[in-house]
């Protein structure tokens, strides 16, 4: 795979921004850039400011991160921190780096909840400190699924594990006692969006035990656009008009949103998987000792 991966250093890892459509006000991104190259990523902006770039190929690694949010965390409230809000956390390169252990075991010994949603299972490698950080505070893992049929998936997120195998994953850590859910983010308009497709994530999902199923509508924006077409066309020849006539047409986006908005409502019913659940906080966060190992 034709990825580079260049280390920096970062002068602060808690990054608060002011979205008011995120639920949380913090996140950690240990990387920039993405080596998944989901066709719909809205995150290429956030390489605009490095000098622009390949998103997908040039993936940068804060090899300091650990060291510097160790100095943020005693001045930092409780607050949930979400990880990787931006890129995923568990992408390829944390194979190599493992930037991911230094984060989680500082939030644990600093009683402070957190939130992550990734397409790898290269998180399981750390499900002993998330459970470490569930312990002392709370800890919620999605993991993004936008369809259960590998075909689809391997064309539109062509380097991430399969469906079955997120989902699998999913499994392995709700065991754990964790909360659970899926991100069923974006759903495609034709691809992913016919109420079987639905169903199927819908279905996995609940065999797998996820508490909750997140779903939303594919929102283009900025540099995603032009790309996310280029690879439609190529990948879904008969399908790319039908596709762009939804993102181009006011009325046609209208109706395909209604007529999603209502499956999603059945099937939520039909098993009882509600759009969010939120992370069970402790009242009391335990505060680990210092010298105890995680
Ligand atoms: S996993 Fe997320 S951040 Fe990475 S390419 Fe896919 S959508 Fe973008």
């Amino acid at each position: 795979m034709d990825t580079s991966v260049k280390e920096i250093v970062c002068k602060t890892a808690l990054h608060c921004h002011d979205s008011k459509w995120l639920p949380y006000r913090y996140d950690i991104n240990v990387y920039r850039g993405c080596a998944h190259r989901c066709v719909y990523c809205y995150a290429l902006y956030s390489h605009e400011y490095l000098g622009g770039g390949d998103f997908y190929r040039e993936i940068y690694a804060k090899t300091n991160i650990a060291d510097v949010l160790r100095r943020e965390l005693p001045a930092f409230s409780r607050e949930t921190v979400n990880l990787g809000g931006i890129t995923d956390s568990y992408q390829p390169a944390e194979r190599e780096y493992k930037l991911m252990p230094g984060v989680l075991s500082l939030l644990a010994r600093y009683s402070v909840p957190v939130t992550l949603s990734t397409k790898s299972t290269l998180i399981l490698r750390d499900v002993a400190l998330l459970k470490k950080i569930d312990e002392a505070s709370a800890a919620k893992a999605a993991f993004t699924v936008t369809t259960m049929d590998k075909t689809v998936a391997r064309l539109i997120e062509p380097n991430a594990p399969t469906p079955r195998e997120r989902m699998n994953a999913l499994g392995e850590i709700k065991k754990q006692g964790l909360t659970c859910g899926v991100h069923m983010m974006p759903v495609l308009p034709y691809l992913t969006s016919g109420e079987a497709s639905l169903e199927a994530v819908f279905s996995a999902a609940k065999d797998a035990g996820a508490d909750y199923i997140l779903a939303g509508a594919l929102n283009l924006r900025g540099g995603t656009r032009q790309g996310f077409f280029e690879s439609i066309r190529q990948s879904f020849p008969a399908e790319y008009g039908r596709i762009k006539e939804i993102y181009h047409n006011k009325e046609a986006y209208k109706a395909y949103k209604r007529d999603l908005d209502a499956v999603l409502i059945r099937l939520r019913k039909k098993y009882t998987l509600p759009y969010y659940s939120k992370i069970p906080e402790k009242p009391e966060p335990k505060q680990l000792s210092f010298l105890s190992p995680l």
